[in-house]
């Protein structure tokens, strides 16, 4: 059997492992690079990857984030036909995600060509986008729903079973069985792995007891999460000296997952008296798509979640959330002076009708901005947190005069106590341990800790487009 890894090696975007193993082919994940200078020319780079995508026989999609499953339709586009199984919630965020990744590539594609036409250039140069909204269409036909802990038999010797991983909805981690002469042999591929006890989703499954060959997700494999009581803290001395200065409340957010879980913290707040009865707007197109898409899945939701959900609708005028859909909604919405608490995309503040808001409430010292999601370096939220006093949006200077609220509690990711607990149930150490998707500090401090609390010795960090025969 062969492992290479395609992305997420030394990084935490751009997800893509091949297995071989006989005359089958297999990808788990095929993720966009995000952030940074680089990314786009590793996204062209994988314009025909590192293999002939015409010789895979199927995808595995362990969740919707673009970061692993943002180059699915460039598969299509060069040639590959075989099906993409994912879990059915996967599937419904795909078709939220996919088609506005490709409206966005579409978007920058046609901005450069005026771009150029508005300097006389003639185009040449122009990259076009990777994939456009007709193809990205296209992809989604491929894709196959799976249950959680259904087993699927993609090809002969070939079982896979997809297992709740607690992360975004419809995230998995998945175990996959190879058959054929002698011992099966088991492969456990992490995916993303959520924290217990977080509001919404499930707990992450429990591992299986023995595995041969394990990737492992490293995200926050050196720290651990800020306490959950801590964050509600922040949260209502936040609202509290809003409310007090009578300004506004901003709260720039991930549409999917981190809007639903801000949404939930501050109803238990309500529900719990620790907050006065609110009304919350919820202004980004895609976080409405996907509360709905998470309201349309109760099974996948855990029980606190589905109680709460229950004291919400007993009590409409305690906890309202309003979903701002159009246009002119949001841009009303931009003139409340006072009272209003806005949940918006994008959660880095660098697209979206966030920026909207920003520029009205930020230069206005009555109001603040709760950040609560990772900023990533160069981003507009990044320079918010550390303390810049003047931004620029749109083009125009923008005073920061407005209080910035840092929580650090909330994060989709396991922090390095919850990754060990999670292996700790494996009874073994696996034969092959790949420290994956996390940048190179965070990955070998993990290693390390793999080596000092579980004894384990046989860990690899893969760089990327490492092939690795085992
Ligand atoms: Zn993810």
């Amino acid at each position: 059997m062969r492992i290479s890894f395609f992305g997420a090696a030394g990084e935490v975007t751009g997800s893509c492992t091949l297995v071989e193993t006989g005359d089958v082919r297999f990808l788990v994940d095929c993720g966009m690079f995000q952030g940074g200078r680089e990314a786009r020319s590793k996204n062209l780079r994988a314009l025909n990857f590192g293999f002939d995508v015409r010789d895979i026989d199927f995808v595995l999609l362990t969740h919707a984030h673009i970061d692993h499953s943002g180059l699915l339709p460039r598969l299509g586009v060069l040639g590959f036909r075989g099906p993409i199984y994912a879990t059915p919630a996967s599937i419904d965020l795909l078709e939220v995600l996919l088609l506005d990744s490709a409206h966005i590539q579409e978007k920058e594609s046609e901005w450069q060509l005026r771009h150029q036409h508005r300097r006389g250039k003639n185009g040449v140069g122009i990259q076009p986008p990777l994939y456009t909204v007709i193809e990205a269409q296209s992809s989604l036909g491929l894709l196959r729903p799976v249950n959680y802990g259904e087993t699927i038999h993609p090809a002969e010797n070939i079982n896979v079973r997809f297992h709740d991983a607690g992360h975004i909805l419809g995230s998995s981690w998945l175990e996959v069985t190879l058959g054929g002469e002698g011992r099966p042999r088991k492969l456990v591929f992490s995916g993303d792995l959520g924290m217990r006890k977080r509001p919404v989703l499930n707990d992450p499954e429990k591992v299986i007891p023995e595995a041969d060959v394990l990737l492992i997700e490293s995200t926050y494999g050196d720290r651990l999460h800020r306490p959950m009581p801590e964050t509600e803290d922040e949260i209502v001395a936040a609202i509290g000296r809003t409310n007090a200065c009578h300004g506004n409340l901003i709260i720039p957010s991930f549409a999917v997952g981190r809007t639903q879980e801000i949404i939930y913290i501050l109803a238990d707040l309500v529900r719990r008296e620790r907050l006065a009865p609110l009304k919350v707007y919820v202004d980004s197109p895609m976080a409405n798509a996907a509360t709905r898409i998470t309201l349309a899945h109760p099974a996948l939701l855990d029980s606190e979640t589905r109680d709460l959900l229950e004291w919400m609708e007993a009590h409409p005028n305690k906890m309202k959330v309003e979903f701002v859909a159009d246009v002119e909604g949001s841009r009303a919405l931009n003139q409340v002076r006072s009272g209003a608490i806005i949940i918006s995309a994008s959660g880095m503040c660098d697209a979206g009708r966030i920026k909207y808001h920003l520029r009205e409430n930020l230069p206005r010292s009555e109001c603040s901005v709760l950040i609560a999601g990772f900023q990533a370096s160069g981003s507009l939220g990044r320079r918010l947190v550390d303390g810049t006093r003047l931004v620029h949006i749109f083009g125009e200077p923008v005073p920061v005069r407005a209080r910035i609220y840092t929580v650090g509690g909330l994060s989709a990711h396991a922090d390095q106590a919850e990754l060990i607990n999670w292996l700790r149930g494996l009874h073994s150490p696996p034969r092959h341990t790949f420290v994956v998707h996390g940048e190179a500090a965070a990955s070998s401090t993990f290693a390390q800790a793999l080596d000092e609390q579980l004894g384990w010795k046989n860990v690899r960090l893969p760089h990327q487009g490492e092939s690795v025969e085992i």
